[in-house]
């Protein structure tokens, strides 16, 4: 049997860190880093006779998150206690949302290969993030600056079919999330942490196959290749006649393997019940419509606008929503220059290879939407042809130079004076006498020659029409 006779099917736990300024429970800072149990406070470290009061703002965040990935905001949810032994989890249990989240029954549409596809989600759920355990040989060291941050657990139904489907998935709630401004997406620091649930199954069949979870994976490219590898392994396991185990694993990337870490616990070993010293959540509707009110525009809906308004193609408009700060910077350069098509294609092409190349966010690129704005109105003017225009985009991103400032410099301005492009012309046509003879008997097909030439002879500056309009003229002769 082939790998192309199994179907994979993929559902994803997404656990957000919400960046509220204190922690779920309690008054100490909710911040990423701070020295070594610098953020804590007697609630969040467990000690006893403590009570959690629940943060206002986190609910914000939950509701507005919940409206975002088109869930059902549920009036009354319910803190529990899931309880189980961990040094990093000081009181003994986490408090989360169990049977009764804050939000059910959502949905998020993503584009596959120019396909649009549904993935469902289950509920999203609030619940506290636990501490930090690092191992040195014989001793270990417990942080506990990440405990009680709050957290929002993302559960999709298992819709995804492919590794790249989910990552899309993935990719599309981080941006949400970001454009809410409730989490910073970070996968690499751990404030969006992204578990995999895989399954294999025969083409054609109705029932899932035994899934296993993996952990661990902290960027979008190791998701997609996480779960690549997984359902691969899965098939070999499958066809040599052994089963599948439900098991959580690890995946290491500098191996690309996935590794078994325990065998998946069942629900009731964690004894889940109501916390007894938190009141259920109870949302009233007027906080729900203030939530809905204060919504921003979300990245689909931006897209959707880039194509009506600037009338770019889809595929585009989505690459520049992803990230609100690219958005901002597209819109930026358009109400500058007035040329929507021509930045977009700019940021697609130059601006994000650059970028990427150099390791760089748009917040840090050394070419501001002015500058950019600027070169292309160079370029609309014909100023600088659009060949000019490239290196003078590089100079831009290696300098922080602007446009103008580099054409000036480097003399490297279009020739759109037409005596000078005629001087240039006329020096081709002397150099070259057996190929002036013969376009002159009818060999149409030199024109292009010339050009070549003349546009050498100018180092590439001459305006090309009017480089064109004045060899017609003079090779007439
Ligand atoms: P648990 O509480 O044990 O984590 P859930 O029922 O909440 O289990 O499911 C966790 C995740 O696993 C969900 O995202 C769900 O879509 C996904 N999932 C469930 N069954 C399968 C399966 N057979 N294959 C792949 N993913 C699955
Ligand atoms: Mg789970």
């Amino acid at each position: 049997m082939a790998y192309s006779d199994y179907e994979s099917v993929i559902g994803l736990e997404i656990h957000a860190q919400f960046l509220t300024d204190t922690k779920i429970f309690s008054s100490s800072s909710a911040k990423f880093g701070g020295g070594d149990n610098e953020h804590v406070d007697a609630v969040c470290m467990g000690m006893p006779g403590t009570l959690p009061v629940l943060n206002k703002k986190a609910i914000e965040f939950a509701i507005k998150t919940g409206l975002a990935l088109n869930c059902e905001v549920k009036k009354k949810s319910v803190f529990s206690r899931k309880n189980y032994f961990y040094p990093d989890l000081p009181k003994g249990y986490q408090i989360s949302q169990y049977d009764q989240p804050v939000c059910e029954k959502g949905f998020l549409d993503v584009t596959i290969n120019g396909q649009k596809k549904r993935i469902g989600i289950t509920r999203a759920h609030l619940e506290e993030d636990a501490g930090k355990s690092t191992h040195h040989g014989d001793y270990s060291l417990v942080n506990y600056n990440r405990s009680s941050v709050p957290l929002l657990e993302i559960v999709s139904e298992p819709d995804m079919r492919s590794p790249q489907e989910a990552a899309e998935y993935a990719r599309a709630v981080r941006s949400i999330l970001r454009y809410l401004g409730v989490c910073d997406g970070n996968l690499e620091e751990g404030s969006m942490r992204c578990d995999c649930n895989v399954s294999v199954r025969k083409k054609g069949e109705k029932k899932f196959g035994t899934r296993t979870e993996l952990k661990n994976i902290n960027s979008f490219r190791f998701i997609e290749k996480a779960i690549q590898y997984e359902i691969e392994r899965q098939i070999d396991v499958i066809e040599s006649g052994q089963e599948i185990v439900q098991e959580t694993r690890l995946y290491d990337s500098t191996k690309n393997k996935t590794f078994s870490m325990r065998s998946k616990e069942e629900a009731h070993d964690y004894r889940y019940f109501p916390d007894p010293d938190l009141l259920p959540l109870i949302i009233s509707d007027k906080e729900i419509d203030l939530a809905k009110s204060s919504l921003p525009e979300l990245p689909q809906q931006r897209a959707q606008r880039f194509q009506t308004q600037y009338g770019l193609p889809e595929y585009d408009s989505e690459i520049l929503t992803v990230e609100k700060e690219m958005a901002d910077y597209f819109e930026s350069v358009v109400k500058e220059c007035g040329n929507a098509k021509s930045a977009s294609n700019w940021i697609m092409t130059e601006l994000l290879r650059e970028l990427n190349n150099s390791k760089k966010e748009i917040a840090d690129s050394p070419v501001s939407a002015k500058m950019l704005a600027e070169l292309v109105q160079l370029i609309d003017k014909n100023t600088v042809s659009g060949k000019m225009a490239k290196a003078v985009f590089m100079e831009m991103f290696k300098s922080g130079k602007t446009a103008s400032e580099i054409v000036k410099s480097q003399g490297m301005s279009q020739i759109t004076d037409e005596n000078e492009i005629g001087k240039i012309v006329d020096q081709v046509i002397q150099a070259n006498p057996t190929q002036t003879t013969e376009y002159r008997s009818g060999k149409d097909k030199l024109f292009g020659f010339f050009v070549g030439q003349a546009m050498k002879a100018s180092k590439g500056q001459a305006n090309p029409e009017l480089l064109n309009k004045v060899l017609k003229e003079k090779l007439k002769g």
